[in-house]
This record gives C-alpha cells, sequence and structure tokens, in this order.
C-alpha cells in the first residue's frame, strides 16, 4: 500500500505516521526527516536546503522528488509507504504519480488531516522530542510520564527543531495554503482523497483514518 498523509505542518502527520508504520509494516517516508539529517550532517544536500527550511519555505522540487526517486528504489518498503510531507506541491504530485507509474505501482490513497492554522500555531510552538530516539511530545499533550526523562528511551536530552518558532510557523502555514492545498482538488479528481478532523486526540484521529483506509469512506 502507498499512502500520502496530508495536510498542513502541525496536523500531526508525523505522529500518525508512525503509528500506521507501526500497526501495518509500512515505511514512514518524511522528506522533512531526510532533509533535516542531511542538514545534521552538514551534506551538499543538507547546506542547499537547510536556509529555506530555517525561513519556511519550500526546497526546490527537484531536490525532494530526488530523494523520493531514489527511496521508493531501495525496496525497503515492506508492506508500502506512508509518504508524510511529500508531495507539497502540484510538480511533486505529478512526480510521485510518474515515478510510481514507471515501477508498476499507484498511490492507494490520500488522507488529509484538516486543522484550523490557530490550533496549529500552538500544536507546533509546544512540540519537542526526545533528542536520542526522537520519540515526540508536547507541552500540552503528551509531557514525558516521568519529568525530564523520555518514555521511550529514558534520555534526559530534548530538542526543538530550528523552524518550530511562531514567526516560521506562519511562514510554512502560509506556504502550505498557497502550494500545497491545492493538491487536495487534484487528489478528489483522482478519487483518492479520504479527509479526518485532526483537531481530535491522537488516537481518535488514529481510529478515523483506519476507518477511512479500510471502510473506504471519503
Ligand atoms: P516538515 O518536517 O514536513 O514540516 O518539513 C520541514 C521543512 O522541510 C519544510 O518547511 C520545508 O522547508 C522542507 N520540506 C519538507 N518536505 C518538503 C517537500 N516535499 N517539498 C519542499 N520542501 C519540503
Amino acid at each position: 500500500m502507498i499512502l500520502v498523509l496530508l495536510g498542513p505542518p502541525g496536523a500531526g502527520k508525523g505522529t500518525q505516521a508512525a503509528l500506521l508504520e507501526k500497526e501495518r509494516s509500512l515505511v514512514k517516508l518524511s522528506t522533512g526527516d531526510i532533509l533535516r539529517a542531511a542538514v545534521a550532517a552538514g551534506t551538499e544536500l543538507g547546506r542547499k536546503a537547510g536556509d529555506i527550511m530555517e525561513r519556511g519555505q519550500l526546497v526546490p522540487d527537484d531536490l525532494v522528488i530526488g530523494l523520493i526517486a531514489e527511496r521508493l528504489d531501495t525496496g525497503s518498503g515492506g508492506n508500502g509507504f506512508i509518504l508524510d510531507g511529500f508531495p507539497r506541491t502540484l510538480a511533486q504530485a505529478e512526480a510521485l504519480d510518474r515515478l510510481l507509474k514507471e515501477r508498476g505501482q499507484q498511490l492507494d490513497a490520500v488522507v488529509e488531516m484538516r486543522v484550523d492554522d490557530e490550533a496549529l500555531v500552538r500544536r507546533i510552538t509546544g512540540r519537542f522530542s526526545c533528542g536520542s530516539c526522537g520519540e515526540g511530545y508536547h507541552e500540552d499533550f503528551k509531557m514525558p510520564k516521568v519529568p525530564g526523562a523520555c518514555d521511550r528511551c529514558g534520555s534526559k536530552e530534548f530538542v526543538r527543531r530550528r523552524d518550530d518558532n511562531e514567526e516560521v510557523v506562519r511562514q510554512r502555514l502560509q506556504a502550505y495554503h498557497a502550494q500545497t492545498e491545492p493538491l487536495i482538488a487534484y487528489y478528489e479528481r483522482q478519487g483518492k482523497l479520504k479527509t479526518v478532523d485532526g483537531m481530535a486526540d491522537i488516537k481518535e484521529v488514529h481510529q478515523a483514518i483506519a476507518r477511512a483506509l479500510d471502510g473506504g469512506v471519503g
């Protein structure tokens, strides 16, 4: 199965992708995670993308399309892939259709997670993660059970993304509305779009996604 999670920054795509990954033996492909790793490693890709990401803008289509093409070819997809944060422009969506067709595959479903902008700003500015294993947390919704220690690995080091501050979040939301939102109509035309309410809590959203995927409701 090849699945796209579509939605604004902070909608919970990464969280839901991680749950689906575990439950359905899919491999999560997050262009944001791949780019952040490249920035941290100081690779050429990282140098090209780093400043753009810090401004909350989209990195050029050819860079991210190349990344996805590479990953699709590694063949480590298990039962398939969940794409988180890709595609984000019409050119990327068209390239994805082409890449999958060349490989004899096709997109099964696109799940749009709908959340309003003001909720997103708070969701993003309150989030942080374990610096060691990457487990995600939030000041309002999910603090570590033992204060100061990661639930999963016990590490005491937590990190925040450099682009998770209010000014950059607003820019990222603007990029979403201008460049990514048109994909909703694109996938609706293909009959692949399923929309869920992303305002509910993590578990409820997960259940809504499962229903949308298994029950085929739009
Ligand atoms: P994310 O972790 O998905 O919020 O992505 C963080 C940042 O990485 C974005 O604000 C963009 O600068 C960049 N990025 C991630 N995915 C893409 C993409 N598909 N196209 C362009 N830029 C991307």
